[in-house]
Formats: structure tokens, sequence, C-alpha cells
């Protein structure tokens, strides 16, 4: 794995978002409408940065107008509301397809045998590299987004994560609470992938078994999208990821 390089950005903040398009946002985002005044003063001010400082860059023929941008830019910011805009560094490029998109693999095993296969995927984050999204999965979650899923977020927990050099599920946090944090992450992810070897039924998406790092990003997806089932289903990470993120807009508390 390569290590993160961190990057700061100097000089002063960038001036808040055009007053139309955060309204658009705010009408197509359930996430952004149901913020308090002093979070959404705060994701303006987020997403103003990224939008200086991240290259937004649409392939396969999309085209992204600026009120997709603004609305690319709060989304990747509804993570950031409590952790701050050094969550943004280390990287400097979103890439947007207008669908899932196909990536080549390859792995050389054990016995020296290259396997080489095709994934297809809605959404990938690189350790210092690009975040990459599909528009039409950016939509979907958009269009219900209390269904558990947010691509955005998903791939924005995988940059929190990287942060400190490692994509182990656990993002750089003073050191206690990273300790409470690893211990409970970890007791809640056996148990999880205990779930799903056996075939049981699982409240939040399997494909959260895959890695340490997938069920962060995937219990990040329901704390915005779904926070009760998480919260039922494991509430000792629930309440990690309250303070992590700030109680879900979606929350009620
Ligand atoms: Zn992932």
């Amino acid at each position: 794995m390569r290590a993160l390089i961190g990057r700061l950005f100097a000089g002063k903040p960038p001036p808040p978002p055009d007053p139309v398009l955060w309204d658009g946002v705010r009408r197509r985002v359930r996430w952004v409408a149901a913020l308090d005044d002093a979070r959404d003063a705060r994701l303006q001010a987020l997403a103003a940065r990224f939008l200086r400082d991240k290259a937004i860059t649409p392939v396969g023929g999309l085209e992204l107008d600026a009120a997709a941008r603004m609305t690319l830019a709060a989304l990747c910011c509804l993570p950031l509301l409590e952790f701050g805009e050094q969550g943004l560094h280390g990287w400097s490029q979103l890439i947007v397809y207008p669908d899932a998109f196909r990536v080549n693999r390859t792995h050389v095993d054990a016995a020296g045998v290259l396997h080489e296969w095709e994934d297809e995927l809605i959404g990938e984050a690189w350790d210092a590299g690009p975040l990459i999204l599909s528009w039409a999965d950016v939509q979907a979650d958009l269009d219900e987004p209390d269904a558990g899923f947010c691509v955005a977020v998903h791939e924005m927990a995988h940059k929190l994560d990287a942060l400190d050099g490692v994509l182990d599920g656990t993002p750089p946090l003073p050191r206690p609470w990273q300790r409470e944090w690893a211990r409970d992450f970890q007791a809640a992810y056996n148990a999880f992938v205990d779930r799903v070897d056996r075939n049981r039924h699982t409240a939040i998406d399997p494909y959260a078994a895959e890695a340490p790092e997938e069920f962060f990003a995937v219990c990040s997806e329901y704390h915005f999208s779904d926070p009760d089932t998480l919260r039922r289903a494991m509430p000792a990470v629930a309440g990690h990821l309250e303070r992590l993120y700030g109680v879900s807009p979606l929350g009620g508390r």
C-alpha cells in the first residue's frame, strides 16, 4: 500500500457557494435539507473548499453542470462536518463516470500464478489518488436517501481511513478513542463476518464482510441513509460513527 502524502492548503477560505446553487442542493439532497443551520453553514464552507481545491473530471461522455458539481461537493463533504477540511487532504481529483465502470484486476497467487479479472464498480478511492464515482449510482442514492446506500460517503470513508497511511477501517483519531474504536469495530466485524459465513440474514449489506475497511465504509453509508437500522444492529459502531460524523441528518434523536 502506498503511503499517503499529505497536502496542506494555505490561504484564506473561498467565498461561500452561490445561494441559488446551494438551494438546488438542499432540494435534491435530503441529507443536506435535514441539516440545522450551523451544520448547513459548515457544509457550505467545506463544499466551497472542495470545489476550489479538487478537479472534478467527468469522463465517458458525461457532462456535469455547476449544479451537479455543487451536489457532488456537498455529498463528498457530508462525512467531514465534524472532522473538518483536513479530511480533504492528500488527493486532488474526483473522476465521475456516467454509470458503473469496469476495471481490470490482476493478482499473483501464492503459487506464482497470475489471475486477471474485471470488476464492475460504482465507486473507488485510491489512496493519494483520485476518488471515482458513478453518476447514475449517485442519483440512485439521492432518489432513495433512506435505503442504506450512499456511494459518495462510502468512498469518502475510505479517504478518511487512508489519511493515516493505512487502509484498515480506522481513520486517524485521538489515541484513547482510536483504541476504543479498534476494539468495538473488530468485535462487530468478527460477529458480522460470522453471520455472513453462516448465511444468516444481516441487517446491513453483506458486502461489509469483505474487509475491515469495507465494513467501516458500508456502516458509514448506513449512518447517513439508514441510521436506525445501524443503531439497532450495531449500537457501539453507530455510537462511534455519530461521534465521527455528528448525528445523522436522518437520525431524528
Ligand atoms: Zn469500498
